[in-house]
């Protein structure tokens, strides 16, 4: 097991399996001009209208900020969906290349979306492409099937199967999106990322891995996953609530034993080690904690433990409390300016 067979105190690096690195400036955000009152009042008067007032500059620093609190928690690899509608060529260069220069791997796509019209969408579905075929890491990222019309879901399937990837997209996450286990299940393969299946029937039929965000599950308000009844593999995200995975995995073992007081967490624990399937390569990566042993049991309830030594690909990028390749203050200072670009954004935004 890839978790568990090192050193008293080592795990392989933690991976996220589903993130928004474009949120990382959201902490701390004005409040929306009313107080959502549902999962998509949520959407439309906190995600959506932020990720229209992301440029590229903001981007770039949020993905730094993302990058550098993945490595401060263990975390060396991320899965990030991403959306920026109003600047969308070059997006997903600008992540992969400011995880790049922390030194986090990352697993680049661009949500496509019909919700800002057809011509937005092919330009989303065009930055997967040219992403991809200049060699970057990533999937075709999709919103979500009830965002977007049948043929952008079916260009999207096309486009990921003549490049070799999955594709990566929002599922049946509130109740808005009940279709999508119809609209999916034609186009779907095993190497999908299928993200929350909340209101996923037990007999869906869909081929993929289910991406469970049990805190942000919570924060919306949409109800309890339970994945393991979807039949299929699961993989643990923070849906861009950071990315620290042991936190993750403790939220998933309280949701869990909340539903099934018999639950263990070596169950929840097993969904971390699914990460190792999207991005096997951080199975190398090592994580040396403050203490050990490394023991589901014991980490479901231990809130304390701390990198103190990453190793990505062989090198040490962070230790004794410091990244190696990048300046974590400069990063900090930089996104603090950058998230007052975006907040004066926001507050003047109709
Ligand atoms: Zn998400």
């Amino acid at each position: 097991m890839a978790l568990d067979d090192l050193a008293a105190n080592e795990t392989s690096g933690l991976v996220c399996a589903h993130h928004h690195l474009y949120s990382a400036l959201a902490p701390g955000m004005p409040a929306p001009p009313r107080t959502p009152a549902s999962f998509r009042d949520i959407l439309e008067l906190v995600w959506w209208r932020l990720d229209r007032a992301l440029d590229l500059e903001m981007l770039e620093w949020s993905a730094k900020l993302g990058a550098l609190e993945a490595i401060e928690s263990g975390t060396t690899a991320i899965v990030d969906h991403h959306e920026s509608p109003n600047a969308i060529e070059g997006s997903l260069d600008v992540i992969a290349n400011a995880c790049a220069e922390v030194g986090v791997r990352v697993n680049c796509s661009y949500g496509v979306t019909d919700r800002h019209g057809k011509e937005s969408a092919q330009r989303g579905l065009e930055e997967n492409r040219r992403y991809l075929a200049s060699g970057g890491t990533g999937m075709v990222g999709v919103h979500a099937a009830f965002t977007c019309e049948s043929d952008t879901l079916l260009a999207a399937s096309e486009l990921a199967q003549n490049y070799g990837v999955g594709v990566h997209i929002h599922v049946a996450e509130g109740t808005d999106d009940l279709q999508a286990n119809d609209r999916l299940k034609d186009l779907s393969r095993e190497d999908w990322l299928l993200v929350h299946g909340v209101h996923l029937e037990d007999d869906h039929g869909l081929n993929g891995c289910i991406v469970h965000n049990p805190r942000s599950n919570m924060n919306n308000s949409v109800g309890y996953a339970a994945p393991h009844r979807l039949g299929l593999p699961i993989a643990l995200g923070t849906d861009g609530i950071g990315a620290a995975m042991l936190e993750e995995f403790r939220i998933a073992y309280a949701r869990l034993r909340e539903h099934d007081v018999a639950a263990t967490p070596e169950l929840p624990w097993s969904w971390l080690e699914t990460g190792y399937r999207i991005i096997p390569e951080a199975v190398n990566d090592r994580v040396t904690w403050s203490h050990g042993p490394i023991d589901p049991w014991r980490l479901a309830f231990q809130t304390n433990i701390k990198p103190q030594l990453v190793e990505i690909d062989g090198e040490v990028v962070y230790t004794e409390g410091q990244l190696t390749r990048a300046d974590a203050m400069e990063i900090r200072t930089k996104a603090a300016e950058q998230a007052q670009r975006l907040f004066a954004k926001l507050e003047n935004m109709v």
